[in-house]
């Protein structure tokens, strides 16, 4: 089976928002619902030396993120209704909305905050790695419009040949929670997974999407 995921060049990522609109613009998404979301992490402070000069150890990064249609996806041990299915060719991971009952255990359980809930069709929604494209041959939406290229997509394994097997950076969980099919390249400024030196300094942003606010 191959398994496709993203890869997001960190040190590229201006956080510009490009890959967010065009991806609300293809699935025609409602107003407060985004699949792919662009995290500010800040943080750091100055501090005056003796001599009359400051230092500075401040930093801020964009991390661009979707589903990572993890290996373990919590989301589906998640869904009481065996709405959500991991594809046996691609590991594409996708919602069944014939079978979704809108009660969103899959919202709560994923731990990058990936599927959202339409309030107006009690439905979970999500990004499935625009799979429709992938099979005539194009890129993920949000990979083809990047204006940095800091996207790509492909079979993880080659992703990870060559680019690394990074997967987590600040503010991001942990990859051993769900096995995330994502690569990372990190900026030389990245924090490890769990970092307290930082904030998300976009919280509003990230957070009034309606799977949170429900
Ligand atoms: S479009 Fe590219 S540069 Fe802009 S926020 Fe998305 S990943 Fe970052
Ligand atoms: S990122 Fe979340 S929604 Fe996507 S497969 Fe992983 S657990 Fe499921």
């Amino acid at each position: 089976m191959a398994q496709y995921g993203f890869y997001f060049d960190n040190t590229r990522c201006t956080g510009c928002r490009t890959c967010v609109m065009a991806c609300k613009d293809y699935k025609d998404l409602p107003q407060n619902l985004t699949f792919r979301k662009v995290y500010d992490y800040e943080g750091g402070t100055w501090a005056a030396q003796d001599n009359g000069s400051y230092t500075t150890d401040c930093f801020s990064y964009h991390v661009s993120v979707a589903c990572n249609h993890c290996q373990v996806p919590a989301c589906l041990a998640a869904c009481p209704q065996s709405a959500i299915s991991k594809d046996a060719e691609t590991g594409i991971v996708s919602i069944d909305e014939e079978l979704c009952t809108g009660e969103a255990s899959c919202v709560d359980a994923c731990p990058y905050g990936a599927p959202l809930l339409d309030e107006e069709r009690r439905k979970a929604i999500k990004c499935n790695l625009c799979a429709e494209r992938i099979a005539e041959g194009a890129s993920p939406v949000c990979v083809e419009a990047c204006p940095l290229r800091a996207l790509n997509f492909g079979e993880v394994e080659e992703l990870r040949a060559t680019y690394g097997t990074d997967a987590a950076i600040a503010p991001l969980p942990s990859a051993d929670e769900t096995y995330p099919s994502l690569v990372i390249k990190p900026c030389p400024a990245a924090k490890q997974p769990g970092d307290t030196a930082g904030k998300v300094a976009n919280e509003k942003e990230i957070l009034e999407v309606a799977a949170f606010v429900r």
